[in-house]
């Protein structure tokens, strides 16, 4: 007999395909039947006709400190988001060195762990809501053992490198991440990076990048991704394909060229996106304080700002205005005082018709890039991301129809982080679901208002279990840091 029916749902299957009236029967952690179903189940839950799709998996994140500061990850689990990838832009929570706490500001935990089996104990007893699969990071793995030296790496010290991902690939990672912008992954060349892919390679994992430039430099550093796919042959994600700053707006038209372009000559790339106008990350990386760039000071808002709390939600230039100093002299002193390198900011530097190109290309995965920093006031990408594609960019704006975004969201993300028996209704899949109105989902986070779970989601199931029901987080966890298997 079945633990759990959802009747009388339009269900959405995940590979692109147009709904079907259905019933879905789940038992223990899996899908049992698909259909007209006439057994009863000690727990049957009515869809009233609404969308039934498999759990979103949010390809881009950095929740590896979340899962055990957070775990019950409710700005995830509100989302419809039941599985992640964690260890992006090259920081991830392995390899570590215990009680030395992580300087990027990314991670926010500090570790009692040194590699991804003892990561994995702690993930497993914090019990978090939503699956996961880790990437690891080069920024990580480069710190660890050559600190933020500004050179290529000794032999000895690639070698040892090489071991960490190794080890991490051993232990089921899914791939190596790289975040090329930021200290010190900006200090290495191209072999370097081919030289780890190939350990991910080697164990059938993939390569994900921030790549090394998304503004004036995109599409050489387009360039370098395919390069470091085709000589470590490996798959490549290209992380949160954007054109960052005006004079660049309209160039995602020829970066996405150059993908189908190396596509059709064998390579295997494939992006996401997140869908808002700003990015997020750690101010202190980017900015020269020698030379801070005017033009990206006015774009700066204070996301969490430790060293001075009142600034957070407010953009530099306004209170730059209230002190009566030049933006760029906030900036320099916000990053010079104490814990001034913990600072996080928003930067307002993408065009919304370069999102909707990106959402149009059907290799375009979701990815909210959220920072789950919950003291200050976050980047809304955090909470809003899955919800927002869903109503303002496939319901208001038809940029994409519903079926083609659920596969993005679903079984194109699950298939390519290897992401075993999910991302699909059918019987014998994992049980990972998500229930919404299409008519009404929404994301209602915002600047002003970050913290705010969407409306329309009415049931998330995780691991055949009900993790949320009509707005109510139900606590039941049963999460798993899964392993990649080749
Ligand atoms: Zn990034």
């Amino acid at each position: 007999m079945a633990d759990l029916i959802i009747r009388n749902a339009s269900v959405l299957d995940g590979t692109g395909a147009a709904a079907v009236e259905a019933d879905v029967a789940i038992t223990g952690d899996r899908i049992t039947a698909v259909g007209s179903i006439s057994d009863s189940a000690p727990t049957e839950i009515d869809a009233g006709g609404r969308t039934l799709a498999p759990g979103f998996v949010d390809v881009h994140t950095h929740d590896d400190g979340a899962l055990l500061r957070h775990p019950g990850m409710e700005f995830k689990l509100s989302q419809g988001c039941t599985s992640l990838v964690i260890g992006n832009c090259g920081f991830s929570a392995i390899p570590a060195v215990p009680g030395e706490s992580d300087k990027s500001g990314l991670i926010g935990v500090t570790p009692t762990w040194t590699d991804l089996d003892g990561f994995r104990a702690s993930v497993t007893k914090a019990n978090p809501a939503v699956n996961a699969m880790a990437l690891v990071g080069h920024n990580t793995t480069r710190s660890l053992v050559m600190g933020l030296e500004r050179r290529v790496p000794s032999d000895t010290e690639l070698d040892e490198m090489r071991s960490y991902v190794r080890a991490a690939m051993d232990q089921g990672a899914c791939g190596f991440s790289t975040g090329l912008v930021y200290e010190p992954g900006r200090y290495c060349e191209t072999d370097e990076i081919i030289e780890l892919a190939k350990q991910s390679a080697e164990a059938g994992g993939i390569y994900a990048t921030h790549m090394r430039n998304e503004g004036d430099r995109l599409l050489q550093a387009v360039d370098e991704a395919i390069q470091v796919g085709t000589a470590a042959d490996l798959p490549v994600q290209i992380s949160h394909h954007k054109s960052a700053g005006r004079r660049n707006w309209g160039k995602i038209g020829l970066s996405l060229a150059k993908v189908d372009q190396a596509n059709a000559k064998g390579a295997d790339i494939t992006l996401d996106v997140y869908p808002y106008t700003a990015g997020s990350g750690p101010m202190a990386q980017y900015f020269n304080l020698a030379n801070i760039d005017p033009e990206l000071a006015e774009v700066i808002r204070f996301a969490s700002c430790p060293a001075f709390r009142e600034y957070e939600g407010r953009m530099a230039v306004d209170v730059a205005a209230d002190l009566g100093m030049a933006v760029t002299q906030l900036i320099h002193d916000v990053i010079s005082a104490p814990e001034g390198d913990r600072t996080l900011c928003i930067q307002f530097i993408i065009d919304n018709a370069d999102i909707e190109e990106n959402l149009r290309h059907p290799l375009m995965m979701i990815g909210s890039d959220g920072i789950p920093d919950l003291r200050g006031q976050p980047h809304p990408r955090l909470f809003g991301t899955f919800p927002k594609v869903l109503g303002h960019y496939v319901r208001e704006q038809g940029v994409l129809d519903l079926p083609e975004a659920v596969r993005r969201m679903t079984s194109l993300s699950c298939d390519r982080f290897g992401f075993v028996d999910r991302g699909r209704i059918v019987d014998g899949q994992i049980a990972d679901l998500v229930l919404f109105d299409p008519e009404t989902i929404a994301d209602t986070a915002t600047y002003d208002n970050p913290q705010q779970e969407a409306t329309g989601i009415d049931l998330v199931v995780v691991n055949g279990k009900v993790a949320l029901r009509d707005g109510t987080h139900t606590g039941v966890g049963g999460g798993r840091l899964l392993h990649h298997l080749k």
